[in-house]
């Protein structure tokens, strides 16, 4: 059985747990239940949050150590780094736009994470100087203080100084390259294996959830689901178009027709990295871009360009906090948009991968990484629509690109094969 059907399966039977559980209000029954249920939640949780730190470091340090093309290519990486940026940035705006417009979660008290309110302390009313001074000096740390208290800023930063560096060094050192790649794969094996104990992790989740919340919630849900999945398919096929027409200069059409293989198998897979492959052969072989280029910045927009995952965070976050009758200020929006920002760069293209980033983007304002219970059940279905939208901006970029550098002689190198 697939994982994806198992995950629907164990959905299906925490709901249904959850609603046994109701009807033994104050029995012991109950009581041992939900420790049992609360003991596995918190190992599901607890593996995902050992995990973050490492994988966005590997990530990163994979993903930029990657621009190995560095002085005389430079105009190739600063279009390709301004396109993610711009298509990104775009996305954010679109998902903070469409939750507010929808009051995703408005008017849903939820008392599940009482406790982790409890402690809630919600940042200071940020300034822009002192948010850049508090900046500064959260990010500028010792690296190990920065792996040792999980702060991903610190880590990002110092993950792009190390993937800058390599770059630099070019063959001298090309060990710590390979270690650096070895050490990301290793990561994604163990996400493999903790996405195993997804079914269980998410039956124990959602059966608490339903034991001890107002259903109304689910119902909250949906309205979530639709909207995020709407504003997706308005990205993908208004906004990223509307780009690849300007600045690229193709008809949408063309591209859509051109890559359908592609974009069909990211919905399939949820998986940006497992289709990798055919988005490399659907560029160079029916939208003419030149091999080189779709060669290096196709595995580059695979591990660092994720429209559709930024989208999703940032509106995630947005709905958490208005189901927890949160009212975000402007500034602490703005860190949510950065950090899922950074959340979409350190996220590698593999199922649910997203959910896992999502924790720092919840924890980024204060909000309690336990929410993501809530968000798990929807979270595949929400990766196919994502995944393909990261998919065909690589694509996309990868057009407008090879436009814009098409006088470039030397060639670039070819990354597509990271061994
Ligand atoms: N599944 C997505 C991808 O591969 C990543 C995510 O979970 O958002 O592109």
């Amino acid at each position: 059985m697939s994982l994806n059907t198992q995950i629907l399966i164990a959905a299906i039977f925490g709901v249904i747990f959850g609603f046994i559980l109701n009807l033994f209000p104050e029995t012991a029954f109950l009581e041992m239940s939900l420790y049992g249920i609360g003991v596995v939640s918190s190992i599901f949780i607890g593996l995902l949050k050992m995990l973050l730190i490492p994988l966005i470091f590997s990530s990163i340090v994979v993903g930029v150590s990657n621009l190995q093309a560095g002085g005389q290519l430079s105009r190739v990486w600063k279009i390709t780094v301004a396109c993610c940026v711009t298509t990104t940035t775009l996305a954010l705006i679109l998902g903070l736009s469409c939750a507010h417009l929808f009051e995703v979660g408005k008017g849903v008290d939820i008392a599940m994470f009482q406790d982790a309110m409890a402690s809630h302390q919600t940042p200071d009313t940020l300034t822009p100087s002192s948010f850049f001074t508090n900046f500064i000096q959260n990010t500028l740390i010792n690296p190990f203080k920065a792996f040792a208290e999980g702060n991903v800023l610190a880590v990002v930063v110092f993950a792009l100084f190390i993937g800058v560096a390599l770059v630099k060094g070019g063959e001298k050192f090309r060990t710590v390259r390979k270690l650096s790649q070895q050490f990301f794969y290793i990561m994604m094996l163990m996400i493999g294996w903790v996405m195993k104990l997804a079914p269980l992790g998410i039956f124990a989740l959602l059966a608490k959830l339903i034991a001890t919340e107002d259903i109304s919630v689910l119902s909250r849900l949906a309205e979530f689901a639709a909207v995020v999945t709407g504003t997706t398919i308005f990205h993908g096929l208004v906004v990223l178009p509307l780009l690849l027409w300007i600045f690229g200069k193709m008809n949408p059409m063309t591209f859509f027709k051109g890559t359908r293989v592609a974009l069909i198998t990211a919905f399939a897979t949820s998986s940006s990295s497992a289709t990798m492959p055919l988005s490399l052969k659907c560029a160079q072989e029916n939208l003419g871009v030149r091999p080189q280029t779709a060669g290096f910045v196709i595995p580059l927009g695979t591990q660092l360009n994720m429209d559709g995952t930024a989208l999703y965070e940032a509106a995630a976050a947005l709905f958490i906090a208005n189901l927890m009758g949160l009212d975000l200020t402007l500034s602490q929006q703005l860190v949510v948009c950065l950090t899922a920002m950074i959340a979409s760069l350190g996220a590698p293209g593999i199922p649910s991968a997203g959910m896992v980033t999502m924790i720092m983007v919840l924890q980024s304002v204060g909000l309690p990484a336990e929410a993501i219970a809530i968000l798990l059940p929807i979270d595949r279905l929400l990766d196919t629509v994502r995944t393909v939208v990261n998919v065909q901006g690589d694509m996309m970029i990868s057009v407008v690109v090879d436009r814009h550098t098409k006088d470039l002689d030397a060639p670039l190198p070819n990354l597509s094969n990271p061994s």
